[in-house]
Protein backbone atom coordinates (compact mmCIF):
# COMPACT_ATOMS: atom_id res chain seq x y z
CA UNK A 1 0.00 0.00 0.00
CA UNK A 2 1.05 3.36 -0.89
CA UNK A 3 0.21 6.51 0.98
CA UNK A 4 0.31 10.01 0.22
CA UNK A 5 2.35 11.93 3.19
CA UNK A 6 3.77 15.37 2.40
CA UNK A 7 3.68 15.40 -1.92
CA UNK A 8 5.10 11.76 -1.91
CA UNK A 9 3.83 8.69 -2.00
CA UNK A 10 5.90 6.14 0.54
CA UNK A 11 5.18 2.55 1.39
CA UNK A 12 2.60 2.17 4.61
CA UNK A 13 5.66 1.15 6.86
CA UNK A 14 7.39 4.23 6.23
CA UNK A 15 4.65 5.95 6.08
CA UNK A 16 5.69 8.24 9.59
CA UNK A 17 5.21 11.97 10.64
CA UNK A 18 6.83 13.59 13.90
CA UNK A 19 6.08 12.76 17.61
CA UNK A 20 6.07 16.40 17.59
CA UNK A 21 3.23 17.28 15.78
CA UNK A 22 0.23 18.69 17.09
CA UNK A 23 -1.85 15.94 15.53
CA UNK A 24 -0.84 13.73 17.57
CA UNK A 25 0.22 15.70 21.29
CA UNK A 26 -3.62 18.07 20.63
CA UNK A 27 -5.77 16.01 18.02
CA UNK A 28 -4.67 19.37 16.54
CA UNK A 29 -5.94 19.08 12.90
CA UNK A 30 -9.16 18.03 10.46
CA UNK A 31 -10.07 14.98 8.71
CA UNK A 32 -12.10 13.48 6.07
CA UNK A 33 -13.60 9.94 5.12
CA UNK A 34 -14.33 9.65 1.55
CA UNK A 35 -15.57 6.71 -0.26
CA UNK A 36 -14.58 5.33 -3.71
CA UNK A 37 -17.43 3.81 -5.66
CA UNK A 38 -16.76 2.03 -9.25
CA UNK A 39 -13.46 4.45 -9.57
CA UNK A 40 -15.10 7.45 -8.76
CA UNK A 41 -14.77 9.73 -5.79
CA UNK A 42 -18.18 9.94 -4.13
CA UNK A 43 -19.03 13.97 -3.67
CA UNK A 44 -15.57 15.02 -3.65
CA UNK A 45 -15.89 18.68 -3.78
CA UNK A 46 -18.45 18.80 -1.03
CA UNK A 47 -15.34 16.55 1.18
CA UNK A 48 -12.64 18.96 0.65
CA UNK A 49 -15.28 21.94 0.91
CA UNK A 50 -15.73 20.91 4.22
CA UNK A 51 -12.18 20.26 4.88
CA UNK A 52 -11.47 23.90 3.98
CA UNK A 53 -14.17 25.36 5.77
CA UNK A 54 -12.69 22.77 8.83
CA UNK A 55 -9.34 23.86 8.49
CA UNK A 56 -10.61 27.88 8.62
CA UNK A 57 -12.42 27.46 11.56
CA UNK A 58 -9.21 25.93 13.30
CA UNK A 59 -7.02 28.70 12.02
CA UNK A 60 -5.16 25.92 10.21
CA UNK A 61 -3.62 26.63 7.01
CA UNK A 62 -4.18 23.99 4.14
CA UNK A 63 -0.61 23.47 2.46
CA UNK A 64 -2.16 22.26 -0.79
CA UNK A 65 -5.40 24.01 -2.93
CA UNK A 66 -8.41 22.40 -3.09
CA UNK A 67 -7.36 20.99 -6.71
CA UNK A 68 -3.74 19.78 -5.80
CA UNK A 69 -5.60 17.94 -2.85
CA UNK A 70 -8.41 17.04 -5.41
CA UNK A 71 -5.56 15.46 -7.33
CA UNK A 72 -3.81 13.88 -4.65
CA UNK A 73 -6.93 11.70 -3.36
CA UNK A 74 -7.39 10.61 -7.00
CA UNK A 75 -3.76 9.13 -7.49
CA UNK A 76 -3.68 8.09 -4.02
CA UNK A 77 -6.76 5.81 -5.31
CA UNK A 78 -4.81 4.37 -8.73
CA UNK A 79 -1.72 3.83 -6.88
CA UNK A 80 -3.61 1.40 -4.95
CA UNK A 81 -5.05 0.26 -8.25
CA UNK A 82 -8.21 0.72 -6.37
CA UNK A 83 -11.92 0.08 -7.67
CA UNK A 84 -13.95 0.52 -4.22
CA UNK A 85 -12.50 1.95 -1.34
CA UNK A 86 -12.31 4.47 1.83
CA UNK A 87 -10.13 7.41 1.65
CA UNK A 88 -8.87 9.14 4.41
CA UNK A 89 -7.44 12.53 4.44
CA UNK A 90 -5.98 13.96 7.21
CA UNK A 91 -4.29 17.39 7.69
CA UNK A 92 -2.54 18.22 11.14
CA UNK A 93 -0.62 21.04 12.50
CA UNK A 94 2.62 19.95 11.77
CA UNK A 95 5.56 19.52 13.92
CA UNK A 96 6.09 22.12 16.58
CA UNK A 97 7.01 22.37 20.39
CA UNK A 98 6.05 20.51 23.17
CA UNK A 99 3.39 23.31 24.38
CA UNK A 100 -0.34 23.82 23.21
CA UNK A 101 1.06 27.17 21.50
CA UNK A 102 0.14 25.94 17.58
CA UNK A 103 3.22 29.30 16.34
CA UNK A 104 6.22 27.52 15.66
CA UNK A 105 4.38 24.56 13.70
CA UNK A 106 4.24 23.23 10.70
CA UNK A 107 4.55 23.21 7.74
CA UNK A 108 0.79 21.14 8.45
CA UNK A 109 0.86 17.44 7.17
CA UNK A 110 -1.23 16.08 4.37
CA UNK A 111 -1.79 12.13 4.44
CA UNK A 112 -4.29 10.77 2.23
CA UNK A 113 -4.67 6.67 2.85
CA UNK A 114 -6.65 4.77 0.63
CA UNK A 115 -7.70 1.40 1.89
CA UNK A 116 -10.39 -1.17 1.10
CA UNK A 117 -13.75 -0.42 3.11
CA UNK A 118 -15.06 -2.57 6.09
CA UNK A 119 -18.73 -2.54 5.51
CA UNK A 120 -21.18 -3.23 8.34
CA UNK A 121 -22.40 -6.81 7.28
CA UNK A 122 -25.46 -6.60 4.48
CA UNK A 123 -27.16 -8.22 7.24
CA UNK A 124 -27.52 -5.18 8.62
CA UNK A 125 -28.80 -3.69 6.21
CA UNK A 126 -31.41 -6.14 6.08
CA UNK A 127 -32.22 -6.21 9.57
CA UNK A 128 -31.21 -2.57 10.64
CA UNK A 129 -29.52 -1.79 13.67
CA UNK A 130 -30.28 -1.19 17.95
CA UNK A 131 -28.77 2.01 19.21
CA UNK A 132 -28.99 3.25 22.95
CA UNK A 133 -28.73 6.84 24.24
CA UNK A 134 -25.31 6.68 26.31
CA UNK A 135 -24.35 9.83 28.94
CA UNK A 136 -21.57 10.73 26.97
CA UNK A 137 -22.83 14.70 24.86
CA UNK A 138 -21.96 15.65 21.71
CA UNK A 139 -19.16 18.31 21.87
CA UNK A 140 -21.02 21.79 22.58
CA UNK A 141 -21.38 24.18 20.36
CA UNK A 142 -20.52 26.90 21.97
CA UNK A 143 -16.96 25.30 22.95
CA UNK A 144 -16.32 24.16 19.64
CA UNK A 145 -18.21 24.01 16.72
CA UNK A 146 -19.77 20.00 15.98
CA UNK A 147 -19.38 21.18 12.46
CA UNK A 148 -15.32 20.64 12.45
CA UNK A 149 -14.39 17.70 11.70
CA UNK A 150 -11.46 17.50 13.87
CA UNK A 151 -8.87 15.03 14.72
CA UNK A 152 -10.58 15.70 18.50
CA UNK A 153 -13.15 12.67 18.49
CA UNK A 154 -12.69 11.57 22.54
CA UNK A 155 -16.67 12.00 23.59
CA UNK A 156 -17.38 9.88 20.25
CA UNK A 157 -15.19 7.08 20.99
CA UNK A 158 -16.62 7.36 24.50
CA UNK A 159 -19.77 7.01 23.53
CA UNK A 160 -19.08 4.24 21.21
CA UNK A 161 -17.41 2.31 23.95
CA UNK A 162 -20.31 2.83 26.51
CA UNK A 163 -22.89 1.17 23.87
CA UNK A 164 -20.24 -1.54 22.74
CA UNK A 165 -20.17 -2.51 26.77
CA UNK A 166 -23.69 -2.59 26.76
CA UNK A 167 -23.80 -4.51 23.90
CA UNK A 168 -25.04 -1.93 20.95
CA UNK A 169 -23.05 -1.38 18.00
CA UNK A 170 -23.88 2.21 17.64
CA UNK A 171 -24.64 4.83 20.32
CA UNK A 172 -26.93 7.96 20.10
CA UNK A 173 -25.55 11.12 21.12
CA UNK A 174 -27.47 14.02 22.79
CA UNK A 175 -26.74 17.55 22.88
CA UNK A 176 -26.50 19.54 26.60
CA UNK A 177 -30.49 20.52 25.73
CA UNK A 178 -31.20 16.36 26.03
CA UNK A 179 -31.69 16.72 22.04
CA UNK A 180 -30.76 14.36 19.24
CA UNK A 181 -27.54 15.48 18.36
CA UNK A 182 -26.55 12.35 16.15
CA UNK A 183 -24.56 8.57 16.55
CA UNK A 184 -20.70 8.51 16.84
CA UNK A 185 -20.07 9.10 13.32
CA UNK A 186 -23.73 8.91 11.49
CA UNK A 187 -26.20 11.50 11.43
CA UNK A 188 -30.11 10.34 12.33
CA UNK A 189 -33.41 10.99 10.41
CA UNK A 190 -36.38 10.09 11.61
CA UNK A 191 -39.13 9.62 9.02
CA UNK A 192 -42.92 9.95 10.91
CA UNK A 193 -46.23 10.35 8.88
CA UNK A 194 -44.10 9.93 5.41
CA UNK A 195 -42.30 13.62 6.44
CA UNK A 196 -38.40 13.09 6.95
CA UNK A 197 -36.94 15.15 9.50
CA UNK A 198 -33.34 15.24 10.90
CA UNK A 199 -31.16 17.46 13.65
CA UNK A 200 -30.24 21.22 12.32
CA UNK A 201 -26.85 21.69 12.90
CA UNK A 202 -26.87 23.52 15.86
CA UNK A 203 -28.20 20.70 17.58
CA UNK A 204 -24.65 19.50 17.91
CA UNK A 205 -24.79 17.49 14.18
CA UNK A 206 -21.62 17.44 11.71
CA UNK A 207 -23.09 18.77 8.49
CA UNK A 208 -22.90 15.23 6.98
CA UNK A 209 -22.14 15.29 3.15
CA UNK A 210 -24.48 11.74 3.20
CA UNK A 211 -26.85 13.54 5.18
CA UNK A 212 -26.76 15.89 2.12
CA UNK A 213 -27.47 13.66 -0.21
CA UNK A 214 -30.14 11.85 1.66
CA UNK A 215 -32.21 15.38 1.90
CA UNK A 216 -31.70 16.02 -2.02
CA UNK A 217 -33.28 12.04 -2.40
CA UNK A 218 -36.14 13.41 -0.37
CA UNK A 219 -36.98 16.21 -2.80
CA UNK A 220 -36.45 14.32 -5.71
CA UNK A 221 -38.96 11.93 -4.47
CA UNK A 222 -41.49 14.39 -3.02
CA UNK A 223 -40.74 13.54 0.87
CA UNK A 224 -41.00 16.51 2.99
CA UNK A 225 -37.83 17.30 4.87
CA UNK A 226 -36.94 19.23 7.20
CA UNK A 227 -34.06 20.08 10.43
CA UNK A 228 -35.78 20.04 13.56
CA UNK A 229 -34.84 19.88 16.93
CA UNK A 230 -36.03 15.88 17.82
CA UNK A 231 -36.26 14.40 21.23
CA UNK A 232 -35.51 10.83 22.06
CA UNK A 233 -39.31 10.25 22.37
CA UNK A 234 -39.13 11.77 18.32
CA UNK A 235 -37.35 8.27 18.14
CA UNK A 236 -39.32 6.20 20.15
CA UNK A 237 -42.38 6.84 18.36
CA UNK A 238 -41.01 7.33 14.90
CA UNK A 239 -42.70 5.11 11.74
CA UNK A 240 -38.89 4.53 10.53
CA UNK A 241 -35.80 5.76 11.02
CA UNK A 242 -32.25 5.05 9.55
CA UNK A 243 -28.63 6.73 10.01
CA UNK A 244 -26.52 8.18 7.39
CA UNK A 245 -22.63 8.15 6.84
CA UNK A 246 -19.88 8.04 4.30
CA UNK A 247 -18.98 4.45 5.25
CA UNK A 248 -22.51 3.37 7.04
CA UNK A 249 -24.36 4.67 4.03
CA UNK A 250 -28.21 4.81 4.36
CA UNK A 251 -28.84 2.01 7.60
CA UNK A 252 -31.92 1.20 9.05
CA UNK A 253 -32.64 1.45 12.79
CA UNK A 254 -35.16 -0.33 13.94
CA UNK A 255 -34.56 -0.04 17.46
CA UNK A 256 -33.89 2.96 20.22
CA UNK A 257 -33.74 2.58 23.68
CA UNK A 258 -35.51 -0.60 23.74
CA UNK A 259 -38.13 0.61 21.93
CA UNK A 260 -38.80 -0.97 18.80
CA UNK A 261 -38.96 1.93 15.91
CA UNK A 262 -42.44 1.02 13.96
CA UNK A 263 -42.57 -2.24 13.02
CA UNK A 264 -39.33 -3.03 14.36
CA UNK A 265 -38.11 -3.78 10.64
CA UNK A 266 -36.62 -1.76 8.45
CA UNK A 267 -39.32 0.55 6.58
CA UNK A 268 -40.14 0.86 3.24
CA UNK A 269 -39.43 4.45 2.61
CA UNK A 270 -36.17 3.69 4.39
CA UNK A 271 -35.55 0.97 1.70
CA UNK A 272 -36.30 3.70 -0.90
CA UNK A 273 -33.68 5.56 0.35
CA UNK A 274 -31.30 2.84 0.45
CA UNK A 275 -31.66 2.02 -3.13
CA UNK A 276 -31.66 5.65 -4.65
CA UNK A 277 -28.86 6.27 -2.48
CA UNK A 278 -27.17 3.18 -3.85
CA UNK A 279 -27.62 4.05 -7.55
CA UNK A 280 -26.58 7.48 -7.11
CA UNK A 281 -22.86 6.52 -5.91
CA UNK A 282 -20.73 5.50 -8.68
CA UNK A 283 -22.85 7.97 -11.10
CA UNK A 284 -22.08 10.94 -9.52
CA UNK A 285 -18.62 11.05 -8.47
CA UNK A 286 -15.11 12.37 -9.75
CA UNK A 287 -13.93 9.92 -12.25
CA UNK A 288 -10.26 9.07 -11.23
N1 LIG B 1 -21.30 12.69 12.32
C1 LIG B 1 -20.03 12.44 12.67
C2 LIG B 1 -19.59 12.78 14.06
C3 LIG B 1 -19.15 11.84 11.76
O1 LIG B 1 -17.89 11.60 12.09
C4 LIG B 1 -19.63 11.50 10.47
C5 LIG B 1 -18.73 10.79 9.49
N2 LIG B 1 -17.86 11.65 8.86
C6 LIG B 1 -20.95 11.80 10.15
C7 LIG B 1 -21.77 12.39 11.10
C8 LIG B 1 -21.51 11.49 8.78
O2 LIG B 1 -20.96 12.41 7.86
P1 LIG B 1 -20.68 12.00 6.35
O3 LIG B 1 -21.98 11.65 5.75
O4 LIG B 1 -20.08 13.23 5.75
O5 LIG B 1 -19.73 10.87 6.38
Amino acid sequence: MKIFLNGEFVDKENAKISVFDHGLLYGDGVFEGIRLYDRCVFKLNDHLERLAYSAKALLLELPMSSEALSDAVCETCRMNELTNGYIRLVVTRGAGHLGLNPEGCGPASVIIIADKIQLYPEELYETGLKIITVASRRINSAALPPAVKSLNYLNNILAKIEAKRVGFQEALMLNDKGEIAECTGDNVFVLQKGRLFTPPLDAGSLRGITRGVVMDIANELGIPCSEQALTRYDLWTADECFLTGTAAEVIPCVEVDHRMVGEGKPGSLTKRFIDVFRSKVSVEGVKI
